[in-house]
Parts: structure tokens; C-alpha cells; sequence
């Protein structure tokens, strides 16, 4: 195996076929996952495999495997002169996750965790999730064949139901919170022996070690120059904290020589993560958000960031900065980005480029930096969304109108 897989709290090293669970079997302390960097040094890039997978030696999966893959990964990281310029940057660029198969990076996740699930011989594979992850494990599932479990709020809207229904999965609306939804994954797992895939660490290790892929990408696209900063969504805190890991892992195999400042973005209406920053407290005390969450980005609306222990002792190791935005903020985000550099982003995806706005008028990014923002999801999942912001556009009521509406459009 040219992984170890090691428990953070009592340091025991495990075999893959114990860590199939997701806990140390010893302490229930959590799984991690170390390589022989000095070993890879050098070929750390397996040119002849595609997507995530050119990452081999860096990810928690058997080179025997049957990779299950639809070419995620390899996303475009676009140089966005346009927002540049207009927020006052020297330069930015977004790393565009909507071009993933199922439109999220969730996919760079599930490709891991059902090519594990395949590994492991399981019939069945269960997901806790209201957002992209399920859509993502459902598509994902039907390549590998397998029934998939969808768990998640009876209040979930239906439309993002459908993309998960449309695959196949096979879903259960629980009168409950996610959390409640992903308890219930638990307690049934000895009854019916489904693998669980939901992508915090915690509950499935293995996963969230693809999404670090994206820091990869990022480096190599940038050709080895390390951004400034690096700011994404918080939801769970899973994609802040691997790409955290992804970025260390580079400079420890001295492909690159500094870090960039990590920032964590969430909408002001459920921010548990940016609150525990403002109250710098210890990355073990955030506390539950309190009240119901309510925001436009509901993929990030997670009431406790299960993830969030790593994401904010990233964001205090990296030097950076967490950061609430208002639904307006999104949506201003959502069109900036849509009408200057032709990325539709969902508003989660676009809450990363509304923290750029704030932090740069607040003096925390200078005008000399660099920016990666990662629009994580694609618009196209959450079209209410935009519908219920944008004007109706006027019909032609006879041809003679025609000259008058488009001047008017030019302003
Ligand atoms: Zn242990």
C-alpha cells in the first residue's frame, strides 16, 4: 500500500480493511492519511491517468482499482482580468468547480469514496446530504452499480431533490435537521451494512482526501506560483481544510515554497464558524448556530461545521480570515461573476467573491495580492435562485416596439 492510515488521537496505525469504519477502532479517536513524500518526490504526477486520479500517490485508494470516474477533476482556474480590475486586484483567478460532471467539486469526493466502496465489496452506500454531495453520490453510484441511500430534511426543496431522484437514488426525507438525517445513517449501519459516504471526515475519511486535489490543480495551474489567498465556502469546513492539507502537502514535496492565506466564507444568516473566529476561540469551541439558518447559499447552511475543527485551525495556521456575506452580497457576487467572466456560479459558489469585495474594502487583501476563489457549484442546480432575482424581461408586444426596447437596453 503506498498509504498509511493513522488515528490523529492515539497515533495507531490502521490496515484499510479495519478503517472500512470510520473511527479508530481503539479510542473512536479520527482516521488520517500519511504518504512517503520522500518516495514520491519527483514523480509526483501520473501523467497517464485523467482527472483526480494523475494524484494517485497521494489518495487513500488501491492502484488495482476500477477507478469510478466520469472525468471529474481538471477544472479550468480562470484568470479574470474584468474582477480584477474591478475590485482592485493585481490579479484573480477563480478555480471553476461548476465544470465538474454532476456541477460541484462534491464529484472530486464521491469518484474516491465509490471507488472505496467498490474496494471495500459493499452492496449498498448510504449519503446524509441536502446539497451537491447526494447528487454527486448518486451519479456516482449508478456508474458503480450500487443502490444509494439519500438521506436528508423533509424541508429540503424538491428541486434539489431531482437531480439525486434522476440518478436513481434511492431518498429519504427525515422530519429533522442534516445532522439528525446523518444520525439515523448510523444507526441503521449494522442493519443494513450500507457504506457511508457523507463527505465530512468523520463519517467517511477517505473522501474528503480527494478534495485536496484542488490545491494540486491550483499549483500546477499556476505553474508552482503560490496565491496570496485562497478563499472558499465554509459549509461542512471540508474544502477549506483539505485544501489546506493539499497546499502543505506541495510544499512538502517541494513543489512549491510558501502557502497562501486560507479564507472561509459563510452567509451572514448561518455563520458558526465565523462567529467562533470573531470570538477567537479555540478551533474545538464553535458552538452550534442558533436559530434556524437562513440564507440564499443553502448549501453552505450547515448549523455545525462538522469539519470546522480543521477548517479554522487551517484558517489561524494560514494567517487568514473568515468572513460573513449577506444574500445581497451573493447575489451581487452571482451576477459579477456570471455578467464579467461567464461563470454561474450557485450562490454558495459565488459567496467566496463577495468576501473578495469585503476584505478588499476593509484593507485585509492588498492591491498587490493575488486571489483564488473557488466557485464550488454550478448555478444551473438552484435556478429559483436567480429567477426570483432577476427583472422579467419585456415582451414585444408589436414590431414597432422593437427600435425602443433594445435602445433602452444600451441605456
Ligand atoms: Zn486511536
Amino acid at each position: 500500500m503506498h498509504y498509511q492510515i493513522y488515528c490523529e488521537k492515539c497515533g495507531i496505525e490502521l490496515t484499510d480493511k479495519i478503517s472500512a469504519g470510520k473511527k479508530c477502532p481503539e479510542c473512536n479517536g479520527s482516521l488520517r492519511f500519511r504518504y512517503d513524500y520522500n518516495k514520491i518526490k519527483g514523480q509526483v504526477i501520473r501523467k497517464d491517468l485523467p482527472g483526480i486520479w494523475k494524484y494517485i500517490n497521494l489518495l487513500p485508494v488501491s492502484k488495482d482499482s476500477n477507478f469510478i470516474t466520469y472525468s471529474e477533476g481538471e477544472t479550468p482556474l480562470l484568470r479574470s482580468n474584468n474582477l480584477a480590475k474591478k475590485l482592485g486586484l493585481r490579479e484573480l483567478f477563480i478555480k471553476d468547480e461548476t465544470q465538474n460532471p454532476t456541477g460541484s467539486f462534491k464529484d472530486r469526493a464521491a469518484a474516491v469514496s465509490l471507488t472505496k466502496a467498490v474496494e471495500f465489496k459493499k452492496d449498498l452506500v448510504a449519503i446524509g446530504s441536502g446539497g451537491n454531495a447526494a447528487a454527486a453520490a448518486a451519479a456516482y453510484a449508478a456508474r458503480a452499480n450500487l443502490d444509494c441511500f439519500v438521506f436528508l430534511p423533509a424541508t429540503t426543496p424538491m428541486e434539489r431533490v431531482a437531480q439525486s431522484l434522476i440518478y436513481g437514488a434511492k431518498v429519504i426525507r427525515v422530519k429533522g435537521s442534516i445532522n439528525d438525517a446523518i444520525k439515523l445513517i448510523s444507526k441503521y449501519q449494522d442493519e443494513f451494512d450500507w457504506y457511508e459516504l457523507t463527505t465530512a471526515k468523520p463519517l467517511n475519511p477517505y473522501q474528503g482526501e480527494a478534495v485536496k486535489t484542488i490545491a494540486f490543480e491550483i499549483c500546477e495551474q499556476m505553474k508552482g506560483v503560490v496565491p496570496d489567498w485562497v478563499i472558499t465556502p465554509v459549509g461542512g469546513g471540508g474544502i477549506l481544510s483539505q485544501c489546506w492539507k493539499g497546499f502543505n502537502e506541495y510544499k512538502q514535496l517541494g513543489l512549491i515554497d510558501s502557502l497562501p492565506k486560507m479564507a472561509g466564507v459563510q452567509p451572514a444568516g448561518c455563520a458558526p464558524l465565523i462567529k467562533a473566529f470573531d470570538d477567537k476561540c479555540k478551533p474545538d469551541e464553535i458552538k452550534v448556530w442558533e436559530g434556524k439558518p437562513e440564507s440564499i447559499a443553502v448549501t453552505i447552511a450547515d448549523v455545525f461545521p462538522i469539519d470546522g475543527e480543521a477548517a479554522l485551525s487551517a484558517i489561524y495556521e494560514s494567517g487568514g480570515v473568515a468572513e460573513k456575506t449577506t444574500d445581497e452580497e451573493i447575489i451581487e457576487a452571482m451576477k459579477l461573476m456570471a455578467q464579467n467572466e461567464g461563470v454561474f456560479a450557485e450562490p454558495a459558489g459565488a459567496a467566496p467573491l463577495a468576501a473578495v469585495k469585503k476584505l478588499r474594502d476593509k484593507g485585509i487583501i492588498g492591491s498587490d495580492e493575488t486571489v483564488v476563489v473557488v466557485a464550488t457549484g454550478h448555478g444551473l442546480k438552484d435556478l429559483n435562485a436567480v429567477v426570483s432575482n432577476v427583472k422579467r424581461p419585456p415582451i414585444l408586444e408589436s414590431e414597432e416596439e422593437l427600435p425602443v426596447i433594445v435602445k433602452r437596453y444600451l441605456g
